[in-house]
């Protein structure tokens, strides 16, 4: 059904790679975030996820196609379903011989403001993400992180304070911002951010409250900035500032000196250990590979009675 080679995994019998780790021929690109992009020939993505890597200036020619779009390839189809990671992010659903495979890419279950929420279907073979898949990885819920934020921020203002809240460009700050500008905080936002929230604004994900920050005064104003400007000039030379910065890294007390942060919040993309295992109850797949993640997450696979394996300890697949 698939085999693993230097580009990544390819569906056997065809040229299409998921995710291809190098250039190849043809590749599904399961979401925009860097890692998962390089130049192929040929992509297969949703149209969001092509606006999104268009908007980087990256050129790239591709077959766009919806979720629940059938497709036929060679001798198989596939389909594209909402993984609920960012806007556009998709799993790719392979059906051949009436097996079906699914690639996940990253996904995250759960209510999504600036994404469609994930989509589960029962598949013979699961490749999917364990980014956080360790016991020590479980989320606060959704109602906490929201008053959890909102308390940072208040308790900033109340000290005179400019809040400054850190996520990834992609995703994780359109999602704060969507939710900070709908409870009426005022934001300011870094240009890099800006510019996708003009790609998710054109695909019909709209935002209130904001402008790009030009230096204005903060006062009562969020400022929203990538993690890797924590220590900016921009940032620097604002007389006080506390920072924030969403991952669900925060889970792990020490992650806040990762990022330059002051505090952290588990405001994640991405599932968390008990959603990654409710995931795969869901799916019922007869085996599991996984990748992106916690090797360890095999063996509570394992134990939860399925037939898990890591990806990359599997070169060749061909049972299905
Ligand atoms: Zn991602």
């Amino acid at each position: 059904m698939f085999e693993i080679d230097d580009k990544g995994i390819r569906i056997t019998g065809s040229e299409l790679y998921l995710d291809g780790r190098k250039k190849s021929p043809l590749s599904f690109v399961s979401h925009a975030h860097s890692d998962h992009v390089r130049r192929h020939e040929q992509v297969i993505a949703t149209p969001a996820t092509i606006n999104l890597v268009r908007q980087r200036n990256r050129k790239i020619n591709a077959i766009p196609l919806d979720y629940h779009q059938r497709y036929p390839i060679d001798d198989f189809s596939i389909e594209l379903l909402p993984s609920g990671h960012v806007l556009g992010s998709a799993q790719i659903l392979i059906e051949r011989d009436g097996l079906k495979l699914i690639y996940t890419g990253d996904f995250k279950p759960g209510k999504n403001l600036t994404a469609a929420p994930l989509e589960v279907r029962r598949a013979n073979i699961l490749i999917m993400e364990s980014t956080f898949g360790a016991p020590q990885f479980v989320f606060p819920k959704e109602w906490e992180i929201i008053e959890r934020l909102a308390k940072f921020i208040d308790r900033c203002f109340g000290s005179g304070i400019v809040p400054v809240v850190m996520g990834y460009a992609l995703g994780k700050s359109q999602e704060a911002l969507k939710l900070l500008g709908d409870l009426d905080y005022q934001i300011s936002i870094h240009p890099l951010i800006g510019q996708i929230v003009q790609v998710y604004e054109q695909h019909g994900i709209l935002f209130k409250n904001y402008q790009i920050y030009q230096g204005e005064d903060l006062r009562e104003r969020i400022l929203m900035i990538p993690p890797h400007l924590a220590r900016s000039h921009a940032v620097t030379k604002i007389w006080r500032t506390r920072k924030l910065m969403l991952t669900g890294w925060a889970v792990d007390p020490d992650a806040r000196y990762r990022y330059g942060a002051d505090e952290a919040l588990a405001f994640s993309d991405h599932a968390d250990f008990n959603q990654l295992i409710e995931f795969v109850r869901q799916v019922q797949p007869e085996r599991v590979f996984i990748t992106h993640g916690f090797d360890s997450f095999v063996y509570y696979l394992r134990k939860e009675g399925f037939k898990a394996n890591l990806l990359e300890e599997t070169p060749q697949l061909s049972l299905f």
